[in-house]
């Protein structure tokens, strides 16, 4: 229910003010997003990428504004020239959200998310790296596998997120477990109801599990996105069953989310991935990973209270 109600509050303009004018909860924010310009972001993936992987994500969604969805065109172009001039783009690649890029416009917009897409997989294919297409509610669910499926076409190597709470997924990971493919699996980040999606924890985790096996056992390439340790070992001993080298799948979490397991994992030579947004539309991230964990709230409220 509180997870319920934060993701309500990520939508409602009051609650937003309220957050972003509260100095007292920076470090909060902090703690999860990597700061609000491509500097800061840049600081962040080369020392995270010493040791591990990065996909970078400028942080922005649900635009109804077509110049906006422009100037998240720019700003993925941007990071990504200096990805490559600095060297960093193997190591780093970049997330995006197709409704920061247009889905949601009322003329043309999953053409116009396409277009936009497309321009930021031509300068990630430049700059030596790829582009992961993040999943949004289950509204969108069809029309982002469409536009991905449009876009591996000339860029075989743009992955998506499929999302285990959501009932169709073991079908769509099996449609997506081919050759080339890379496919996210994570539990899933918004309120969905309960015709469309699994409600309760353990049925996500079995849908998971489910979902994870057919990632393993297909052709394409599994990343493995959770921080439920269970669920890691359930990966590496399918990873081992279905005869995957450490190089055919790879672990990926969240910025400030559970920082010791990700450099226990790479320690012992697994691919680890951390996804580090930055950027100024920081906040409906930021609840969304606030009504992950009881005591993140408990934090937030202590703050709260104390400013
Ligand atoms: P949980 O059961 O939620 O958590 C397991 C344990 O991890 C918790 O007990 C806690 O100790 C720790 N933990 C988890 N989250 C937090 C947190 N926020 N703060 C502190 N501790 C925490 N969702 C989407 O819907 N679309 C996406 O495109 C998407 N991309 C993602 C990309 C990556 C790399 C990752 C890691 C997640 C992504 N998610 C996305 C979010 C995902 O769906 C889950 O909401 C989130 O990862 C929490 O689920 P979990 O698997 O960690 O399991």
């Amino acid at each position: 229910m509180l997870r319920s109600a934060l993701i309500a509050a990520s939508r409602s303009p009051g609650c937003r003010s309220l957050v972003e004018r509260t100095p007292v909860l920076r470090p909060i924010v902090d703690r999860f997003v990597a700061g609000r310009g491509i500097d800061d972001a840049m600081r962040v993936a080369r020392t995270i990428a010493a040791d591990r992987l990065v996909s970078l994500d400028h942080l922005g969604e649900d635009t109804l504004d077509r110049a906006q969805a422009e100037r998240t065109v720019e700003a993925y172009r941007t990071a990504l020239r200096r990805l490559g001039e600095v060297g960093l783009a193997p190591r780093v690649e970049v997330s995006v959200k197709l409704s920061a890029l247009g889905q949601a416009l009322p003329a043309d917009g999953e053409k116009i998310a396409l277009e936009n897409t497309r321009r930021i997989c031509a300068a990630a294919a430049e700059a030596g790296t790829t582009v992961t297409v993040d999943m949004e509610d289950h509204t969108t669910t069809d029309s982002t596998l469409t536009l991905v499926r449009e876009l591996r076409a000339d860029f075989p190597a743009t992955g998506t997120v499929l999302q285990a709470y959501l009932k169709r997924t073991a079908g769509d990971c099996a449609d997506f477990a081919v050759p080339g493919s890379r496919i996210r699996l994570c539990k899933g980040a918004y309120d969905e109801p309960a015709s469309v999606a699994y409600r309760t924890k353990s049925e996500v985790d079995a849908s998971y599990v489910r979902c994870l096996k057919i990632l393993m056992n297909g052709d394409g390439y599994p990343m493995v996105a959770t921080h439920d340790t269970r669920l890691i070992d359930v990966a590496t001993m399918l990873a081992e069953q279905t005869g995957r080298g450490r190089d055919d799948y790879e672990f990926q979490m969240l910025y400030g989310v559970r920082p010791q397991v990700q450099t226990q994992l790479a320690r012992r030579g697994l691919r680890m991935r951390v996804y580090v947004p930055y950027g100024t539309e920081w906040y409906p991230y930021f609840m969304r990973r606030l009504g992950e964990r009881p005591a993140n709230v408990a934090f937030f409220l202590q703050a709260l209270t104390r400013r």
